[in-house]
């Protein structure tokens, strides 16, 4: 598989917030959030073949118990079901970390971390806004996101970046059916005072409307950079 790299960290986001895992970060996505927090898998690219032994290798030195595959978009590896299947057979905890576009058969999973792009990613004002029609075609894929809701445990959790963004995350919610308390509303930005600066308001939100907060932890405790 293309690998952006493999690390052994906290889980900074979500309902596993504050978990040591084995992060294996796949290359390569579909799409091209204007405010992409890993742009090197993304708008560079940067990453090496590495074999799935050679991954499972990597975990079983690392893991206590809990991997996290994430990307890019990791459910584009040609190979992401099989690597699943295998660190199933360790006997790992999984949690995929998915725009929820694409769904491979026979993947292995026990928490979907599905973040679906809202139109507040779509990269209008980035290389003379050349990925716009392929990001807007495939940001939101309403089938693929009812097969990830319905056949695995799952959270939903959105960039939160103005106000106006409730407005689609309230009609997603309720075309999947969602409970409120499976809906995580994460502020949009990669440092402590970005994040710091729409707290109070998608805190407000959250209250107003049932749903989680999701700070960034690997913000707070490393900032933003790689292999953390
Ligand atoms: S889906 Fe994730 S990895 Fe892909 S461009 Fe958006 S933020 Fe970046």
């Amino acid at each position: 598989m293309n690998i952006s790299e493999m690390f052994y960290s906290i889980q900074g986001e979500g309902i596993l917030s504050g978990v040591p895992s084995v992060f294996i970060r796949t290359n390569y996505c579909n799409l091209r959030c204007v405010w992409c927090d890993t742009p090197y898998t993304s708008w560079q690219p940067e990453g090496r073949e590495v074999s799935l032994d050679g991954i499972c290798a990597f975990v079983e030195e690392h893991t206590r118990g809990h991997v996290v595959l994430t990307g890019g978009e990791p459910l584009i590896a040609p190979q992401a079901a099989e690597l699943t299947r295998r660190l199933r057979d360790m006997g790992q905890h999984i949690t995929v970390e998915t725009a929820g576009t694409v769904l491979p058969e026979g993947l292995a999973c026990d928490l979907m971390s599905i973040s679906p792009k809202l139109a507040n990613s779509t990269p209008h004002q980035r290389e003379g806004g050349r990925w716009v029609a392929q990001h807007e075609r495939l940001r939101l894929n309403i089938g693929v996101l009812k097969r990830l809701t319905t056949e695995f445990a799952y959270q939903l959790k959105f960039v939160v970046a103005e106000p106006e963004d409730l407005v689609e995350i309230l009609g997603l919610a309720s075309a999947l059916r969602t409970p409120a308390h499976s809906v995580l509303l994460m502020p949009e930005g990669v440092t402590r005072e970005e994040l710091l600066a729409r707290a109070s308001w998608v805190s407000e939100v959250c209250k107003r409307e049932g749903f989680r907060y999701c700070p960034r932890l690997h913000i707070e405790l490393y900032g933003n950079r790689k292999g953390v």
